[in-house]
């Protein structure tokens, strides 16, 4: 199903994947089960024989959620609801959903009485994890998801069947930066949306299965330095929906240098070492990525990242990707802004909303940046 596809195809099934899911699950005879962003060990929910699903949201009209929802509910908790509540439901057999935040805190009630048929599971990941208790905790909480879906699916995990799903996972995310780092090089080897893509669909279907299409990609790529009418940026925040935002990119020959994004490069630090029982590696690998604006105790963390990125890839300006209403992102913004334009690095901040039907305000703005940004004047 995923194994062999070109980098348009890619494209296309990152647009609407769950068709391509139906009928993999059907085939295959597996369970499907769903999780919202971000951090819930998948390696653990696949190495049970089931597929992990991340759920990033759906352009389509929202209907139902808003009715389960505030009204100042994040676009991507807004669309996530949906998703499952109008769309997609049928696909799904259960949901693991880490409480990141206080809009997923009260999200994983409302999942678990809005579905009562199904597995709901949650994830407690710990928001200051620079304490002392957090490795406990996540630890706990890896045992705890581990018991939890051993009883539904009646199933015993063994430390065999984690370390093999371990390893596919891995294996995902290396022939991922792999295919990046060709993109620094060459970005018109892979186009911005064409990379994104590969990443987000990777989060949704078997990795084994896409593991075979990245080594092909990867593989017909030209790796030769080739710069040349491009200019670097950084991509900074969450998430960056619709899709149709890197045609943006793409269309005024930007090339995402590097990035901190929940589906970019924070997806791709997830990779598991290779040291202990598979518990306490995954329990160690939650705490070797990068900053996620609802997980954190450093104030500074955010900023000092940025800015070593910012300094690593050589980019010539920061944009930052706020999705409507995410109250974590809206309370780091104001301070990030301030911090980064003291430095004197060019910074644009993309709006974005997962139901937006016209980009144009943000085409318009984004073209005036860049020409300014080229001119010198900013
Ligand atoms: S972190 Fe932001 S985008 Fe994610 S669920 Fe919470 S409020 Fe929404």
């Amino acid at each position: 199903m995923w194994d062999n596809l070109s980098l348009k195809e890619v494209v296309e099934y990152a647009n609407d994947p769950y068709p391509s899911i139906r009928k993999w699950a059907k085939d295959s005879g597996k369970r499907v089960v769903g999780s919202t962003i971000a951090d819930v060990p998948e390696e653990v929910i696949h190495a049970f024989g089931l597929l992990p699903v991340s759920l990033i949201g759906t352009q389509k009209p929202l209907k139902k959620a808003p009715s389960r929802l505030p009204d100042n509910a994040c676009s991507l908790a807004r669309s996530n609801l949906e998703l499952v509540m109008s769309y997609e439901g049928d696909l799904f057999d259960g949901f693991v959903l880490p409480q990141v935040c206080d809009t997923t805190q009260h999200l994983s009630d409302i999942w678990r009485i809005t579905f009562p048929d199904k597995y709901v599971e949650s994830f407690l990941a710990p928001r200051q994890a620079g304490r002392p208790s957090a490795r406990y905790w996540v630890k706990e909480e890896i045992e705890r998801l581990i018991a939890s879906l051993s009883k539904w699916t009646d199933k015993t995990l063994t430390d065999q069947d984690l370390k093999e799903s371990v390893r596919i996972h891995n294996e995902n995310k290396v022939l991922l930066k792999e295919i990046y780092g060709i993109k620094r090089t060459n970005p018109a080897a892979i186009t911005n949306k064409e990379m994104f893509a590969l990443i987000k669909l990777s989060m949704q279907v078997d990795k084994a299965e896409i593991n075979k299409s990245l080594k092909n990609i990867r593989d017909s790529l030209n790796p030769e330095k080739k710069t040349d009418g491009y200019t670097d940026v950084i991509l900074v925040g969450i998430t960056c929906d619709p899709p149709e935002v890197y045609d943006l990119f793409d269309e005024v020959k930007i090339n995402i240098a590097g990035d901190t994004l929940v589906t970019g490069t924070r997806y791709l630090q997830g990779v598991v070492p290779d040291n202990g029982t598979p518990v306490d590696s995954l329990t160690e690998r939650h705490f070797k990525r990068g900053f996620y604006s609802p997980i954190h105790d450093d104030v500074y963390k955010n900023f000092n990242e940025v800015k070593a990125l910012y300094t690593a890839t050589n980019a010539k300006a920061i944009i930052y990707v706020h999705i409507e209403f995410c109250e974590s992102e809206e309370y780091d913004l104001p301070d990030l802004k301030k911090m980064i334009r003291k430095e004197g690095i060019p910074m644009h901040v993309v709006d974005t909303e997962y139901q937006t039907t016209s980009l144009s305000h943000v085409r318009t703005r984004l073209q005036a940046f860049f020409e300014s940004l080229r001119g010198g004047s900013l």
